[in-house]
């Protein structure tokens, strides 16, 4: 990993500049703010430096590259199942809206936008990665652009749904990105944001050792009570929240399931089994283990 500069920074949530010392881990500091609760990474790496880790293939994909590096994904395109039963997972409590523009912001390779289009939206991603989204323009032909949302030159209220999937936790400012997201949507548009949740029962044991302490791609650990927040500044209103994903999270590529979760893949079953694994969900749901939160809200 290269040299990745770190500047001192007030919370995100509240501007507040008190707070207390989690965890050390990799050398950066996770801190809490005394103020209102928001975990994130301070010192926090500057955006630029940030931008450098997600620009190469290795993020990605790993295979054919002697030296593992704690950060990315083994291979990204092996979670296309996986991503399809997410990306239908996050639609099911909004499948009454019609269907008209969707962004997704950090939209990656484009697996998850790519189906979304298949799904009937007039599809836009947005993500910091020059290879990612080469990738997505290139083998995908989708209209996705490089860089930050801030910079996005669309129209003001343009979209009627935007997702955030695993993404807002990797962000330098989420209150400067929602605030973009705010202009570029419609009144009334609903903004789907699904990150790691910090307050739950998991991380409260493993602590220091939870697996999304991941720095510095990881910059902020939200709870759902700072993320409602974090919407509600924004100018968003939350109507629906989610416990979700140990199992999704589980059925990516950096578990114990990742054998049995290739095969499902290879022999393109992973559809068939999702009711055994929206069971697997509901059993989840009721034992509370979850680490994963989604919060459905409304821009005002
Ligand atoms: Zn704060």
């Amino acid at each position: 990993m290269q040299d990745i500069r770190c500047q001192d920074v007030a919370c995100d949530l509240c501007r507040g500049s008190e707070s207390k010392h989690l965890f050390t881990v990799h050398s950066f500091s996770v801190v809490k703010c005394l103020n209102c609760g928001l975990v994130y990474l301070n010192p926090m790496p500057y955006p630029e430096d940030i931008a450098n880790v997600y620009d190469s293939r290795e993020y990605y994909c790993k295979k054919g590259h002697r030296e593992e590096t704690p950060l990315g994904y083994a291979d990204y395109a092996m979670l296309e199942g996986h991503l399809t039963f997410v990306a239908n997972e996050l639609l099911r409590p909004v499948r009454h809206i019609k269907t008209g523009r969707l962004l997704d912001v950090g939209c990656s390779m484009g697996i998850m936008l790519n189906h979304f289009r298949e799904l009937g939206w007039d599809t836009y991603g947005v993500d910091i990665s020059t290879y990612a989204t080469e990738y997505a323009r290139g083998q995908l032909g989708l209209k996705v652009f490089t860089g930050v949302v801030e910079k996005l030159d669309l129209p003001e209220s343009y979209f009627d749904l935007v997702t955030m999937v695993l993404t807002i936790e990797h962000i330098p400012s989420p209150r400067d990105t929602l605030r973009a997201l705010h202009r570029l949507m419609k009144p009334g548009a609903v903004i789907i944001v699904a990150t790691h949740d910090i307050d739950g029962p998991w991380p409260r044991i493993v602590k220091g050792r939870w697996r999304h302490l991941n720095v510095p791609e990881h910059l902020y650990f939200f709870s759902k009570s700072t993320l409602k927040r974090m919407l509600e500044e924004t100018g968003f209103s939350t109507f629906r929240i989610t416990e979700t994903a140990t199992i999704a999270a589980a059925t990516g590529n950096e578990t114990l399931l990742r054998a049995p979760i290739r095969f499902l893949h290879r022999y393109r079953l992973m559809t068939r089994v999702a009711p055994v694994l929206r069971s697997l969900h509901a059993i989840n749901r009721m034992l509370n283990l979850s680490d994963d939160v989604t919060l459905y809200s409304r821009r005002v």
